[in-house]
């Protein structure tokens, strides 16, 4: 358990932000994974009074606050309705529904976890995160930054007709996963994301086609074999993280095929 010496409740984003720019800061979320740690944090921040808390729809896209629980992504009709039911597989599996009422989008996403479900799924789609200070940015440009003091303030998700899948593979039906793969469709193409390898998830650069045949998906499987760096720790071996990229890459595009 960590401690604190002070707590505040921020009114504003200025204000979280600027007592954020001291390194004995910590911002404050559902505070899930903060409990866990051992920290003494000097100011904790709490985010939960500036109105982050909305899921908003335009034509054009979702904004998404970062203080939305990660259960009001999974029982969002309008988010499941617009993605084939993405936001309900990548949340369904972490821990149980009291703990999924507090932990929240910007927690996860900003801690960048490598087992992170969220940031593997939501690679997948088109999304764009709004930090306070440094604007608007793509999520994977988001993705590979090292971590700052800036805050996530949303994260916007386009409606622009990309479908996707999610699969993970899990030693227990709550653990963390082994490895998870999402895939995402538009105009023929299909986009792969690999995440749990334990390394952060990461998009894959080559090439794969809708109507890929067994050769194609081989030939593609390769290619993010060699992209991409896979590792062993308790929940499985390099190897047998290689060997299930393969099969949820092949599982992803068999249901993408299938519509
Ligand atoms: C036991 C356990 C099991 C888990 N299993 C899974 C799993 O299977 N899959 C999965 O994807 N996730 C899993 N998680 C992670 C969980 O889903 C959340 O991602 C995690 O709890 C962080 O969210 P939070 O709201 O609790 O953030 P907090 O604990 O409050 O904060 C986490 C970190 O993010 C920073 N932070 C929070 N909000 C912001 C912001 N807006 N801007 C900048 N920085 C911010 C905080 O300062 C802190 O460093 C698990 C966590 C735990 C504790």
């Amino acid at each position: 358990m960590f401690t604190a010496q002070q707590y505040v409740k921020a009114a504003t984003l200025e204000e979280a932000w600027q007592l954020n720019q001291k390194r004995s800061t910590t911002l404050l979320a559902g505070g899930c994974w903060l409990r866990l740690t051992r920290r003494r944090v000097g100011t904790l921040v709490d985010l939960s009074g500036l109105g982050l808390d909305t899921i908003e729809e335009t034509e054009s896209e979702f904004s998404l606050g970062a203080m939305v629980t990660l259960r009001q992504l999974e029982t969002s009709e309008a988010l499941n309705g617009a993605f084939g039911g993405l936001f309900k597989e990548m949340t369904r599996h972490i821990v149980g529904v009291q703990f999924r009422n507090c932990a929240t989008l910007g927690g996860s996403i900003a801690a960048r976890f490598g087992f992170s479900d969220l940031l593997c799924a939501l690679l997948a789609l088109d999304c764009e995160v709004e930090l306070f200070k440094a604007g608007r940015m793509p999520l994977e440009q988001y993705a590979k930054m090292p971590a700052d003091r800036d805050i996530l303030v949303r994260i916007f998700v386009k409606k622009n007709g990309r479908r996707p899948v999610y699969q993970t593979m899990r030693n227990a039906e709550t653990d963390l996963p082994v490895l998870a793969v999402a895939a995402s469709e538009k105009d023929g193409q299909v986009r792969v994301v690999v995440g749990a390898r334990p390394a952060r998830a990461e998009v894959v650069n080559a090439p794969l086609a809708l109507a890929a045949d067994k050769a194609a998906l081989e030939a593609f499987q390769a290619a993010m074999q060699s992209q991409l760096t896979f590792a062993g720790n308790m929940r499985g071996s390099e190897e047998y993280r290689r060997h299930l990229a393969n099969v949820l890459t092949g599982r992803c595009l068999a249901a993408l095929q299938e519509g």
